[in-house]
């Protein structure tokens, strides 16, 4: 069976005493679960508990991860925290264009581009994030969005051998809803995903890149995604929130 990858958003939803208190409750009950190498664990806390998130779960299972990050190692930009700042301080996943960045935050898909190639530049790994808004589903544009989005996300990007890049497809409607996706049609897009990365990646060389599904995953529905052959893993908001429930998901994906 292949690995899973199980990447946990924390987004803004806890101050920095609960952060620091859910990463204490994952790593005891991390450690009681003992996983194997068939299941890849990340977190991405906020910014301002980052480093104390890490410090608790350094050696652990739990690799960690950011919810975003600027592409410029270092300079004059306000307000912003460099790839290369946090590469430095261990992360290993960078969460790039997510639909909230997008919407709330003014992220287009030419920044994500060039944040996918710095990603890989410090030998980080991407999980590049698209997904169609529920309008795009009802007019019948989810396909064509969702290709445009890989397509642009990945122009020109070159994945060494020994690098992953994961892509999250999230469809807009069901993140936070409490309505994932029908698993039958997260897999058609699916399909797309990879067929558009066949498309844009050229010569390279496909296992290298992963795909997982994100939007109202939970413990009870995580299987009928990842047993899906062309989806590896997870993208998990609400349901890592709840380090029991987080690990059970954890357990059944
Ligand atoms: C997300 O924000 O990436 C997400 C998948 O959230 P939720 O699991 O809460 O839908």
């Amino acid at each position: 069976m292949s690995k899973k990858f199980l990447i946990a958003n924390w987004k803004m939803k806890l101050n920095a005493e609960e952060s620091i208190q859910l990463a204490k409750d994952l790593k005891t009950e991390i450690s009681k679960a003992k996983f194997g190498a068939d299941k890849e664990i990340a977190v991405a806390p906020d910014f301002l508990s980052w480093q104390a998130v890490a410090k608790i779960l350094k050696s652990s299972k739990v690799n960690m991860a950011c919810q975003n990050a600027w592409y410029e190692d270092k300079g004059s930009f306000t307000g912003e925290i460099s790839l290369a700042m946090l590469k430095d301080l261990g992360c290993q996943y960078a969460i790039l264009g997510h639909s909230e960045r997008r919407a709330f935050s003014g992220e287009t898909d030419e920044l994500v581009n060039k944040k996918v190639a710095t990603a890989l530049k410090h030998d980080m790994t991407p999980v590049v994030c698209v997904g169609e808004t529920f309008e795009q589903r009802k007019e019948g544009r989810k396909d064509v969005v969702i290709m445009r989005q890989v397509q642009e996300a990945l122009r020109e990007i070159d994945i060494k051998p020994e690098q992953t890049l994961i892509v999250a497809y999230e469809p807009v409607w069901a993140i936070g809803s409490g309505q994932a996706m029908n698993p039958a049609e997260a897999e058609h897009t699916a399909m797309i995903i990879k067929q558009s990365l066949i498309d844009v990646l050229e010569h390279q060389d496909l296992p290298l890149v992963k795909i997982v599904y994100g939007g109202s995953v939970d413990s009870k529905n995580v299987a009928s995604f990842t047993n899906i052959d062309v989806i590896d893993g997870a993208l998990i908001g609400g349901a890592s929130l709840d380090a029991k429930e987080f690990i059970n998901l954890i357990k059944k994906a």
